[in-house]
């Protein structure tokens, strides 16, 4: 039997309609119908006045039921319940606390009057799910900020906290103390009248303002569909009367909802809360973390220290070198300043994080540290050395962590004497911006050891994925496969510049050759040089990359890499010398070179990604398909609205991916191997 989500409790003559669908109190069918029968009910009691909406537990309505979203929505849908609110003769006062999201701040809207306590978030994210707010959003939020500023918040899917949405007016009050009490005397003061949004006129806004913030959206939201639809509606308030602007809007809504953008994201969504769950930790308790040291205070070490600052952890920063140390102190001081001149936190916050910070060459000191985080050279021996150091010093339970990006953690955990408190924490470039965190799974690590990894970075805002030990883990794994099969096609004959562009088309970040520029071509050769000894000579390697290399073309940082980048210039230019040294590799392999076309390369970059992520769940080294996706979609600029590869996979069916693997392993030639499409059906 269907359970009741809603109860209505009464306060004198106020109607106190409590929803109740833990954990998040989601907007849900049950929860709809509930809310529909308590209106109904202050209607139509000539005992009651007024009433107030409020959450159970710790939140208000903090979203949708997104499970709802792929099929047709049950009755009575949200703009029907929001409607009986509105045309209810007593006035309804909605009390958020926690999180009043997408459906839920729509809601909040329909009512009278808005009360939060502090620390409540509003907002309207739904662009960030392919869609757009479908129960008047669009329509009663231009009503209070006005058209410009109801642009930014809902493209940008803005969350915005109670004592800014007080000074917007987005709130009429904010209360310290009982919220439900407050709220009852609210709508108490409130009763005999009405005071709905949608008799509100618009403010006039300069239509210059209007555009301003339209083309700041557009770009910001990378020109989705959804974000266009979302600028539409709130425009069309200053002209189209508020019944038809709902109309128009929750058509648009229902377009979009069962459109292919707001499936794959609908998928990204609940493969990134998924990827946070782990059947064989769900019980481990973490261990506690107050103090974390990081070792290496370069480009990785004063990325992660900031994130750990931010996230509120005292931070030992810790070097071998003086003048290394220096440079990473007054890196994150620089981080700080900027982001209190341009307004982006608080002078007194930052404060506080650089006061959380102390740098050091004094090592002992790694014995005041919980968890330790080496962020050092990426060579073997160096990271032993320091390993076999911080042994030495660290306090007994310490987690020790290692940032490596591909070398072998047990090999690194063998120059302790306890590898099972030694997991890897691959954080990506910037390290404090990145959302995506690999936790690396050595054979000895502890469970506790890797739980800790998973809370540490969710406490960082991080997307902490699980990985298993091989070489270049999930993320770096994938890409090496795509990088690889990219130079396969400029070395079939496609230039690099086609490639980026045919790429960029299909919404990545960066094509892959402006990011091997960028990150630098001579990390890669190095690796290529040390696995030269075992390498199977029988396969296929294609020989451009190392002699860009031997010209001294190791990307940006020398000005030249797979393009040029003349001083000044502000986009990477195309460089007849690479076309030269490319023909001449061509040659040298007796290929002629052939016409590829955008579709091809897009295809075969999906195709090695779909086959690398088979080979790395077969492997055990991605717990689950879906983990891949988000991984690439937080950590590589993969478009999230294209739901990643394993979804892409997914859609198309194991019988066209079978056969487009086979054709990809043909062209691929000696060496590829193979992946099975059955591994990522399923989770
Ligand atoms: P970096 O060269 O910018 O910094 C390394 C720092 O470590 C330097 O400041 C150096 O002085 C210090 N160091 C070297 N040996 C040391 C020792 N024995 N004791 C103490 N400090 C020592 O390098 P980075 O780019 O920050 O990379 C650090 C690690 O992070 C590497 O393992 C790398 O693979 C990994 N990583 C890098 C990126 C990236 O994009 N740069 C991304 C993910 C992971």
């Amino acid at each position: 039997m269907e359970q009741t989500r809603v109860s209505l409790e009464r306060d004198g003559d106020i109607a106190v309609i409590v929803i109740d669908n833990p954990p998040i109190n989601a907007g849900s069918a049950a929860v709809r119908k509930g809310l529909m029968a308590a209106i109904t009910t202050v209607e139509s009691d000539d005992s009651l006045q007024a009433a107030v909406l409020i959450g159970a537990g710790n939140t208000f309505i903090a979203g949708s039921d997104l499970r709802e979203f792929g099929q047709p929505l049950a009755e009575p849908q949200l703009p029907a319940v929001i409607k009986a609110i509105e045309d209810c003769g007593k006035p309804v006062v909605a009390a958020l606390h926690g999180a009043a999201l997408g459906g839920g701040f729509e809601l909040a809207l329909g009512c009278d009057a808005r009360v939060a306590a502090p620390g409540t978030v509003v907002g309207l994210p739904e662009v960030t799910l392919g869609i757009i707010p479908g129960a008047g959003g669009t329509q009663r939020l231009p009503r209070i900020v006005g058209i410009p500023c109801a642009i930014a918040m809902i493209c940008g899917g803005e969350r915005v906290g109670s004592a800014a949405a007080l000074a917007a007016g987005l709130i009429d009050a904010e209360i310290q103390g009982d919220l439900r009490a407050a709220a009852v005397l609210h709508a108490r003061r409130l009763s005999g009248t009405k005071r709905r949004l949608r008799d509100r006129a618009v403010p006039v806004a300069d239509p210059a303002a209007i555009a301003e913030a339209a083309a700041a959206a557009l770009k910001a939201g990378k020109r989705r569909p959804q974000v266009q639809a979302a600028i539409d509606a709130v425009v069309a308030t200053a002209t189209v009367d508020i019944e038809d602007g709902l109309a128009d809007e929750r058509a648009v809504f229902e377009r979009l909802r069962v459109g292919r953008e707001a499936y794959a994201l609908r998928h990204q969504f609940f493969a990134e809360r998924d990827s946070a769950k782990h059947p064989t930790l769900a019980d481990v308790r973490p261990r506690e973390i107050r103090r974390i040291a990081v070792i290496g205070a370069g480009t990785m070490g004063s990325g992660i220290a900031i994130a750990a600052l931010d996230a509120g952890y005292e931070v030992l920063l810790l070097e071998q070198e003086a003048a290394a140390l220096e440079r990473g102190a007054s890196r994150i001081h620089a981080h700080y300043d900027g982001r209190v001149n341009s307004g982006k936190v608080q002078a007194a916050v930052a404060a506080a994080c650089e006061a959380r910070l102390s740098t050091s060459l004094d090592w002992p000191r790694i014995a005041e540290a919980d968890l330790v985080i080496e962020a050092v050279f990426e060579e073997m021996g160096v990271k032993q050395q320091v390993f076999q150091r911080i042994d030495a010093l660290a306090r007994p339970g310490a987690v020790l962590a290692s940032n490596t990006s591909y070398l072998d953690l047990d090999a690194i955990a063998a120059a302790t004497a306890r590898p099972q408190d030694v997991i890897g924490l691959h954080f990506f470039s910037p390290a404090n911006v990145m959302r995506l965190m690999e936790v690396v799974r050595g054979k000895a690590s502890a469970p506790d050891a890797l739980a800790t990894g998973l809370a540490v970075g969710r406490k960082l805002g991080k997307l902490p994925v699980l990985a298993g030990n091989a070489f270049g883990f999930i993320g770096n794994r994938l890409h090496a496969a795509y990088r690889r099969q990219c130079e396969f096609m400029v070395e079939e004959g496609a230039a690099p510049q086609q490639v980026d562009v045919a790429l960029e088309a299909f919404g990545f970040a960066m094509g892959p050759f402006a990011v091997a520029d960028l990150s630098g071509l001579d990390i890669a050769w190095r690796m290529r040089q040390a696995q030269a000894a075992t390498r199977d000579p029988a396969a296929r390697y294609v020989h451009i990359a190392d002699r860009l290399c031997e010209v001294g073309r190791l990307g940006r940082k020398t000005g030249a890499g797979y393009y040029r980048y003349p001083e000044g210039a502000s986009r990477p230019q195309v460089d007849p010398a690479v076309a030269e040294l490319i023909a001449k590799a061509r040659s040298d392999k007796g290929i002629s070179p052939r016409q590829l076309d955008a579709e091809e390369i897009q295809r075969r970059a999906m195709l090695s990604l779909v086959n690398e992520a088979a080979l790395l769940v077969a492997d055990g080294v991605a717990a689950r398909a879906t983990d891949v996706d988000v991984v690439l979609a937080n950590g590589y600029g993969f478009p999230r609205w294209e739901g990643g590869p394993v979804y892409w996979a997914r859609e198309r069916g194991p019988c066209a991916m079978n056969t487009d693997l086979d054709i990809l392993a043909a062209v691929s030639g000696p060496g590829f191997v193979r992946g099975d499409v059955r591994y990522l059906l399923a989770d």
